[in-house]
């Protein structure tokens, strides 16, 4: 595994234990007592720590962006830019999050073990985000004016920024998933308090190192840091006007009720158990290619991929060869490697999680043909070995709930209107992928699935259409000009016509 002294680029971070969070355009130390450690979780080496940030840091931070969002005296607020002007911040935050792509990426994989295959795309991935959404500067400048049907008058529709947001965030891509909230906010007007994950507070230094480099207004973005309990605490607070959550559908639905009852907007993306459905023209060598950026993508810890294979009954055997052949001939070990394809698990807890998913699909009476709860083979780090379950049935748990790891399960069925069925009794619905010879064919059958997002023959989130969890996986929608919209409030003007 690659150690500290091996890695320049994090023997060298300036800040790898840091006390701390980021408020009205400087870092300040933290009034928090608590500390927060981050682990390597291919060695389990302790390389970092953050602090806990305190109620009055969280005064500080929402109270630092009300007046970046309304401005002082004679200065504008962040709102009262022309969205042409934030569109220059936003692609100048483009520019310098791209320079930072080394150091956010081995950030991002010290702390989620994440394969640098993978992270190395974070930072493009982010700026072509920020680019995105600054292109829509467009739609807020575009006047929408809208007669009254009786001809009596007309509406003009402004869009306001809805103010004040959280932005809380997972582990699984500490980036990313900050992004896809913060380009948007900051597009429409808002500013902004971010919470990422306890395992993953310092790879979003680097995002806040590019927001200060690019000029971006003090107050306009700010940073703590905290367990769940102070990312309630952000939820509730009364000076928040809008809260975007990546996480878990546990911790979305206490969020949901706590927006709920403060009647303040709420956009939530949550877990998933999406499903791959086969059809019997499935080109098995084409679906081997994708398999594990569709079905397993960062070692199963992504929220939209297509854990659940469903195979039609005439091919079943032959669809589970190659999924066996392909997971266990996939690389796992040290993420720094580039060749590497899966990592550890980003957590102990997660690391448990998964290994408890495994033994319960056991005594549920599936068959492993690879991996399965033995040894790693690793003798440190989060390790579990990739494992792929055959003879799963609906039942199971390992059908049914996120386990968020290295676990495949392969059901079977025997008529297509069985196969959607089977692909749509889930309490989620988030993504899903079909794969069939015949592109018209998985187009028409798309419309059957019953999820926010579904891929035909791979899956890939695209910036410019709405990315949606339906069900359990979430409420709102990111990406596209519908997660522009979620961070914006219609005022209408009624007017005479003259
Ligand atoms: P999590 O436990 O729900 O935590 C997500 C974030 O919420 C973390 O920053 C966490 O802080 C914070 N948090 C915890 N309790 C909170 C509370 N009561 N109020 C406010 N914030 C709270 O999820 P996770 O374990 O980090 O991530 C894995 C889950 O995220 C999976 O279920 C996965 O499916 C889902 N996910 C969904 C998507 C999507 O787009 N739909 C994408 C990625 C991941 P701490 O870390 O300090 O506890
Ligand atoms: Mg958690």
């Amino acid at each position: 595994m690659t150690s500290l002294v091996a890695d320049p680029v994090i023997a060298n971070l300036p800040y790898r234990h840091t006390d701390d969070v980021f408020i009205d355009g400087q870092w300040q130390d933290a009034t928090g007592t608590g500390r927060t450690l981050v682990t390597n979780p291919a060695t389990e080496e302790v390389w970092g720590s953050v602090p806990q940030a305190s109620i009055a840091d969280l005064d500080q931070a929402v109270a630092a962006a009300r007046r970046a969002f309304v401005g002082a005296g004679s200065s504008n607020g962040w709102r009262d830019l022309a969205p042409t002007v934030r569109a220059g911040f936003l692609l100048r935050l483009a520019d310098e999050v791209e320079k930072r792509a080394e150091a956010i990426s081995h950030t991002n994989t010290w702390e989620n073990g994440s394969p640098v295959a993978e992270s190395s795309r974070a930072a493009s991935n982010a700026a072509s985000i920020f680019r995105y959404f600054a292109a829509l500067a467009g739609l807020l400048e575009t006047a929408d004016i809208r007669p009254f049907p009786d001809g009596s008058g007309e509406t003009v529709v402004r869009q306001d920024p809805i103010g004040v947001c959280a932005l809380i965030a997972p582990w699984n891509f500490p980036i990313n998933l900050v992004v896809a909230k913060l380009a948007p906010a900051l597009m429409a007007g808002c500013t902004v308090v971010i919470k990422p994950a306890s395992p993953t507070p310092l790879s979003v230094r680097l995002i806040i190192d590019a927001v200060q480099a690019a000029g971006i207004p003090a107050g306009v973005v700010n940073l703590v840091t905290g367990p769940g309990s102070f990312g309630d605490a952000l939820v509730r607070h009364p000076g928040i006007d809008k809260v975007a959550f990546t996480g878990s559908t546990p911790v979305g639905r206490t969020i949901a009720g706590a927006c709920g009852q403060l009647l303040r907007p709420v956009t939530l993306e949550l877990g998933g158990k999406s499903s791959a459905l086969v059809l019997p023209d499935v080109d098995l060598d084409a679906l081997a290619q994708v398999l594990i950026r569709t079905c397993m993508r960062n070692t199963g810890q992504t929220c939209y991929i297509s854990t659940r294979i469903l195979a039609p009954a005439e091919r079943y055997d032959e669809l589970v060869d190659m999924v066996t052949a392909t997971i266990a001939a996939a690389k796992q070990g040290d993420p720094m490697q580039p060749d590497t394809v899966f990592g550890p698990s980003a957590t102990r807890v997660q690391e448990q999680t998964v290994r408890e998913y495994i033994r319960s699909g056991l005594a549920e009476g599936a068959c492993a043909t690879t991996g399965g709860d033995v040894a790693s083979g690793f003798d440190q780090g989060f390790f579990v070995k990739p494992t792929v379950f055959a003879d799963v049935t609906p039942g199971m748990r390992i059908a049914r709930e996120e386990i968020f790891g290295p676990v495949l399960s392969i059901l079977r069925y025997s008529s297509l209107d069985e196969g959607v069925d089977l692909a749509n009794n889930t309490s989620f619905g988030l993504g899903g992928t079909i794969f069939s010879g015949d592109p018209d064919r998985a187009f028409a059958l798309a419309g059957r699935l019953d999820t926010g997002s579904v891929g035909l023959g791979f899956f890939a989130s695209n910036h410019a259409a709405p990315f949606a969890g339906r069900h359990d996986s979430g409420l709102g929608a990111e990406f596209g000009p519908e997660g522009l919209k979620a961070y914006l409030s219609p005022q209408s003007v009624h007017r005479r016509i003259r």
